[in-house]
């Protein structure tokens, strides 16, 4: 039974309370939780770390017990490394999965709330409109021609329509047209689609194209390196040293140069990233974008909310032939322009609040106009009392208009309100002087004339008309009345004039899209930046007879689209991608949703944003703000060079690791690094340093460089040769320090210490030079990534630690290294940097 005082107030929070304890979270899914012990085994689960662990038992067996243990040691921290790793990716992940919930709008108390829709009890009053999914099964309480697309129960996607009080309306399904508020009535598992157990969409660790690429890579590094240690293992056993000694050797330098861990990083860096975009409120839904993000080269924007603060006021009205610019529309002369643009309105209202602006919800462009006529609720509720809304056509983007059939004491009315010119060619008279007169084609031109005059002040122009004749449902917008036109103003969001400036600066096309008419888009689009020619403007019915060949070739000389249906957008989209642009498209209403599919980013709305088209979209912003498309662009960039970073680093520390061992036993040398020792170099050279780099803040010039090509691959403007030159380099100066140590007459041991000091500062140091392409590492401020120079002080304390605590003497083969020693670790491992500063210098030349 629906309780009627209910429907109007909301549930109360206590029954709240009672009911989400009795019927429970209104979800579908029971979300997986994430298990912290089956992450750490999973760090285990690879065949090379089986081998490994095989290799070490059984060499423990034949006696090397110590080795034994550390090995195992070493290879436990590792697992934990990675661990921290895969837990942190996850539960940003599992964060970002929370943020993109769908919210509904409920009223509880008697207050307008907007909530996660998991949060729902049976009860609740929702108030739902087109392009929501429908948060849980209802039965409607009130409404207006309510559509709803139910093909994801029963595959039928024709709309059904639910105009009927207490018609059955289901979650998940999706609003095509209309609103309603409507009584919550089962939630959970307990709705139809809980009983299907349909799965809602929900955002997905998908496998980003760089992830599949470093993936295949990773297999094809697998099978040299694995190739390499066979042939490091049979030369050593070949030149008689001991089998197991050069098994273990050579599973060893498999472990550590086997990038096992470039996916786990890119995931790392990549859900960094999305939590940093998060900050400045940009929620990435698909993370496959954020690659995508820094191609970017075309941002096709919608004006109101996203240029603009869509916080709408009147400035003008003109009515009765001449215009008034008043704060406040009073007495007797306005009230049929009153009657239409208050009661044609789709605000809701909350009267206990006291102020008039904290009475109104909705829609700017409709609490704008209740504004400019009442300054207070008590009076506005009295105004509304007077008359019952029999019918609505609400307001689509499409028809840009919208009308109301309403009853008062007289009788029945009909008003209409919209963009002028949809307006003008539906009246057949005007209401002048008092009176209804002809509306003839002097007064058309006249009022035209006008609206081109507000428009061109920036003013967004809604008219009005009426009849009270004649009214049946196939003449209810036919032979209406002229009343007069509202200009409102909606100013520019302060921040996007300079977000503009650094969006062409960073060789990215700024186009502004709306529906509003030609003049005001350009004179907000000169205001900001966005176009400088009345040519650079095209219009919808333009772009209605153009063909998409032709729009091909005219979009790239367009700035702007004005009185555009978003059904345009998706045409819009097709003619820059066909140019080879990698667009971002913003979008809101649900007939936006196809245009952010199509786009290679779709944004959406936090705000104002409709369910339908937050799903169809990559990414969200959260306060629905140009400048935040902007962020997230510098952000993408900002991960993509970080990535480029890191495997920068860790192929040329491998490939340094590998060839150490590969040439030293090529020239019958003795083997330079010990299992122990190699796995040390990869503890203390992989893990942390790589995980810093993936945080390294913004290169100065990275908004003033033209956006990357998509096709482009990771290792293109010769990132592919400094891996392949700087990893020879480590390797040949390693053995070189080894060769050095042996022919002044030290031990193996201390040379082996050598040779290990030499790979790891060589590391180490190349570590600074991989945070830039184009800079030495004597022009990088060191100090701006302080994980990078925590995470190396770690990796040499480890060093310093292995060589002088005697203990880990013991178990590292180690031996206390001298002055001289260390002039060989740091001319060697300095030597690489100096050679490679000296030719960035004259490469730059
Ligand atoms: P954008 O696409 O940038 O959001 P917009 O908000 O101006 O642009 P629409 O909302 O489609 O685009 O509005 C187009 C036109 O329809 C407006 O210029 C105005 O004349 C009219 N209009 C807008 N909102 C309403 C409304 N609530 N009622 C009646 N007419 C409206």
């Amino acid at each position: 039974m629906i309780n009627e005082n209910e429907l109007i107030s909301g549930l109360r929070e206590e029954e709240v309370e009672k009911r989400r304890q009795k019927y429970g979270l209104n979800t579908i899914e029971k979300r997986k939780k994430i298990s912290p012990i089956k992450i750490f085994l999973s760090q285990f689960n690879d065949f090379i770390i089986w081998v490994l662990i095989a290799a070490t038992i059984i060499s423990g067996l034949m006696g090397e017990k110590g080795d034994t243990v550390t090995i195992l040691i070493i290879v436990f921290m590792n697992a934990i490394l990675g661990f921290v790793q895969e837990f942190k990716t996850e539960k940003s992940l599992e964060a970002l999965k929370q943020m993109a919930a769908p919210t509904s709008k409920v009223v509880r108390d008697k207050v307008i709330k907007i909530i996660p829709a998991e949060e729902l009890v049976p009860g609740d009053l929702v108030l739902i409109e087109s392009g929501d999914r429908i948060p849980a099964d209802c039965i409607i309480a009130d409404g207006s021609d309510l559509v709803v697309d139910e093909s994801l129960l029963t595959g039928e996607s024709v709309g059904v329509y639910k105009n009927d009080k207490y018609s059955s309306i289901y979650m998940g399904t999706i609003v095509l047209t209309g609103k309603a508020r409507a009584r919550v009535e089962s939630t959970g598992m307990n709705t139809e689609m809980g009983k299907i157990a349909n799965m809602l969409e929900n955002i997905d660790d998908e496998k980003t194209p760089l992830k599949q690429k470093l993936a295949s890579l990773g297999k094809i590094l697998v099978v040299v390196c694995i190739l390499i240690c066979v042939v490091v293992t049979v030369l050593g056993i070949m030149r008689g040293q001991d089998k197991y000694q050069m098994f273990l050797v050579g599973v060893s330098l498999a472990v550590a140069a086997i990038p096992e861990g470039l996916p786990a990083i890119v995931t790392v860096a990549l859900a960094l990233g999305v939590s940093r975009m998060l900050k400045r409120n940009a929620l990435v839904r698909r993370l496959p974008a954020v690659e995508t993000l820094g191609c970017t080269s075309v941002i096709c924007s919608d004006k109101t909310g996203t240029l603009t603060q869509n916080k709408m006021t009147v400035k003008e009205i003109y009515f009765n032939d001449r215009i008034y610019e008043k704060s406040i529309y009073t007495g007797n002369e306005f009230e049929l322009l009153r009657k239409s643009f208050v009661y044609c309105n789709d605000c809701d209202y909350d009267f206990n609040k006291k102020s008039i602006n904290e009475c109104l919800f909705g829609d700017p462009t409709e609490t704008a106009l209740i504004r400019a006529f009442f300054d207070n609720g008590k009076e506005l509720k009295n105004y509304l009392s007077k008359e019952k809304r029999l019918s609505e056509i609400p307001f689509d983007s499409k028809r840009k208009m919208m009308s109301v059939i309403s009853r008062n004491s007289h009788g029945v009315c009909c008003y209409v309100k919209g963009a002028p010119e949809r307006i003008i060619e539906r009246c057949k008279y005007i209401y002048i002087g008092g009176k209804v007169q002809l509306f003839t084609s002097a007064y058309k031109a006249k009022v035209n004339s006008q609206v081109e005059n507000m428009s061109r002040k920036a003013l967004r122009c809604i008219a009005c008309a009426y009849k009270d004749h004649d009214i049946n449902e196939s003449q209810r917008e036919k032979n209406l009345i002229f009343l007069g036109i509202a200009g409102m103003i909606d100013p520019p969001r302060p921040e996007v004039k300079n977000a503009v400036i650094e969006c062409k600066k960073a060789g990215i096309t700024p186009i502004m899209i709306t529906g509003d008419h030609k003049n005001t888009a350009f004179a907000i689009g000169k205001e900001l930046g966005i176009c400088s020619d009345m040519s650079e403007i095209m219009g919808g019915d333009e772009l209605e007879k153009i063909s998409d060949d032709n729009l091909v070739k005219a979009v790239n000389k367009i700035k702007i689209f004005a009185r555009v249906s978003p059904e345009h957008k998706l045409k819009i989209v097709r003619a820059f991608k066909r140019n080879n642009k990698i667009v971002a498209m913003t979008g809101d209403g649900v007939n936006d949703a196809p245009a952010v599919k199509e786009a290679d980013i779709g944004v959406s709305m936090g705000v104002s944003g409709t369910d339908v088209t937050k799903e169809a979209s990559a990414m969200i912003l959260l306060d629905d703000n140009f400048a935040t498309i902007i962020s997230a662009v510098e952000e993408g960039r900002v991960i993509y060079n970080n990535i480029r970073k890191f495997i920068r680093y860790l192929l040329s520390c491998n490939l340094g690791e590998v060839l150490t061992m590969f040439l030293s036993s090529l020239f019958y040398l003795d083997t330079p690094l010990l299992p122990i020792q190699i796995l040390l170099v990869n503890l203390a050279t992989d893990g942390l340093p790589a995980m810093a780099l993936g945080v390294d803040p913004a290169d100065n010039d990275i908004m003033l460089q033209a956006p990357r090509d998509k096709k482009e691959g990771i290792f293109s403007k010769g990132l592919g040769e400094k891996i392949v030159v700087r990893g020879c380099l480590i390797g040949i100066c390693t053995v070189f320090s080894f060769i050095i140590s042996m022919y002044f007459g030290l031990d193996l041991k201390s040379s082996r210490t050598v040779a290990l000091g030499t790979l790891i500062m060589s590391q180490l140091i190349h570590v600074f030079e991989c945070r830039s392409e184009r800079h030495s590492i004597f022009e990088i401020k060191l100090f701006t990534n302080l994980y990078l120079v925590g995470a190396v002080s770690i990796s040499i304390a480890m060093l310093i630690a292995v060589i002088y605590i005697p203990f880990l003497q013991v178990i590292f083969h180690t031996r206390a290294l001298g002055l001289f020693e260390w002039l060989i670790i740091i001319f060697f491992s300095g030597f690489i940097s100096l050679i490679n500063s000296v030719y960035l210098y004259f490469n730059k030349k």
